[in-house]
């Protein structure tokens, strides 16, 4: 693995670097509160081209690799994991499971769209009974006369949910028990039956729009399954093996905003005369904030490496995700620590931090379950 980045990468990570610090950083406290980033932002990753990084030119993507994805979505999660997030789901669970899976029609009607940020996607596999134990989804697509499915079900705690033009939606479509009878559909957002509820008063990601989705006799066209019928499973794990890499992403890019707080702080708080950068338990919790960067960093930078060498990274992906999502909690916590009592108070920046750290334990699969799929790749023993 070459850890030198080529001139294009440093290209999109010094683009990505400057957009943060102009369009993100200074507003991120404001949407933190107001529970909404602004919405023109959809619009601006589009066209910077973050929306279709690493989706193949001919549908509108950039074409990019999973390296300049990593960076992007490291310098986005440094100014809003709400923002970071608008782009991991949109991009990373959705326009590129449609890229994997999709057929020529799917791919045409979607991509383009999802690349320029004209339409957003959300990714519906999470139910009210059903989380980690996805396989287990009750969320049911009947197939009805016309070459179409009927929907039934709700899905819960479902990112861009309220913005999304398409959902990538699980539903049992047969009878097999467990994840063998679940298939994968692009249904649009606007579908007759499909409401939407908004997901207020979250401890952190208070910018994303996070939604309950209700499903009631929705008529789903037979051409809008992704992929072959009975293999939704895979589609979703597909999906989130490669998700999980971008999670971790925007993790380090907590991690170093904790680290930027962190120091800046301590260069000019005095406390016995001195500064506390001078004293050196506080620098102990600076360099624990700086191990955990560069450690969670290059867990993910494995994991492009991996994927853009074609080799297989599930394992990595959720050591990368386990680690860094845990790294970025540890490191808010001690950036948060750093502050003394100012860091309780909103006008710094580790308080929020440390609130939208704290999802990451626990989306795309909790920190247990990352364990269980690192222990069942190691021991060749499943727990689940
Ligand atoms: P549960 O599965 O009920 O788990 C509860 C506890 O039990 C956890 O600590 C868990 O680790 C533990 N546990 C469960 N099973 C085991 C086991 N076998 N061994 C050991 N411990 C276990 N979902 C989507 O589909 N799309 C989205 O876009 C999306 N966005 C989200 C955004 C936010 C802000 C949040 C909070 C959630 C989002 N989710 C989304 C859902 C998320 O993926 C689930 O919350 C997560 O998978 C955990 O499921 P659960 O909440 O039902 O917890």
């Amino acid at each position: 693995m070459n850890l030198e980045l080529s001139e294009e990468q440093t290209a999109v990570q010094r683009l990505a670097r400057e957009f943060t610090d102009r369009e993100i950083a200074p507003y991120a406290a404001a949407w933190d509160r107001a529970e909404s980033v602004d919405r023109a932002i959809v619009k601006k990753l589009g066209d910077l081209g973050f929306l279709g990084l690493t989706v193949p030119e001919e549908y509108g993507g950039s074409g990019g690799d999973h390296l300049s994805y990593v960076l992007v979505a490291e310098e986005l999660g440094r100014g809003d994991s709400s923002v970071r997030g608008i782009v991991s789901v949109s991009l990373g669970l959705v326009a590129k499971t449609v890229a994997a899976w999709g057929d020529e029609d799917q791919k045409r009607q979607w991509l383009p769209r999802l690349c320029s940020g004209e339409a957003l996607g959300c990714f519906g596999l999470t139910e009210p009974g059903t989380g980690s134990d996805a396989g287990a989804l009750t969320t049911r697509a009947v197939r009805a006369g016309g070459d179409a499915y009927v929907v039934n079900g709700s899905k819960m705690f479902i990112t861009n949910g309220t913005w999304a033009d398409v959902v990538l939606l699980f539903a049992r479509t047969g009878d097999e028990p467990g994840h063998r009878g679940i298939s994968a559909f692009l249904v649009p957002a606007d579908s007759p039956g499909l409401t939407r509820r908004e997901i207020r008063g979250k401890l952190g990601l208070r910018g994303q729009a996070t939604a309950e989705l209700v499903l009631e006799d929705v008529r789903v066209p037979a051409s809008a399954m992704l992929g072959p019928e009975g293999k939704g499973f895979s589609v979703a794990m597909s999906a989130l093996a490669k998700g999980r890499m971008s999670v971790a992403a925007g993790c380090v890019g907590i991690a170093r905003a904790a680290l930027e707080a962190a120091v800046s702080y301590a260069a000019g708080r005095e406390q016995f005369g001195k500064p506390i950068a001078r004293h050196q338990l506080v620098q102990e919790l600076i360099a624990d904030i700086s191990v955990d960067v560069d450690a969670a960093r290059l867990l993910t930078w494995r994991v492009a490496d991996l994927i853009d060498r074609g080799r297989p990274f599930a394992t990595e992906s959720a050591t990368a995700k386990l680690f860094a999502s845990e790294a970025a909690v540890r490191a808010a916590g001690n950036a948060l620590q750093v502050h003394g009592g100012y860091g309780y108070v909103d006008e710094y920046p580790a308080g929020k931090l440390l609130r939208d750290a704290r999802v990451m334990t626990l989306y795309e699969g909790t920190s247990q379950i990352q364990k269980l799929l690192i222990g069942r790749a190691r021991t060749g023993v499943s727990a689940f």
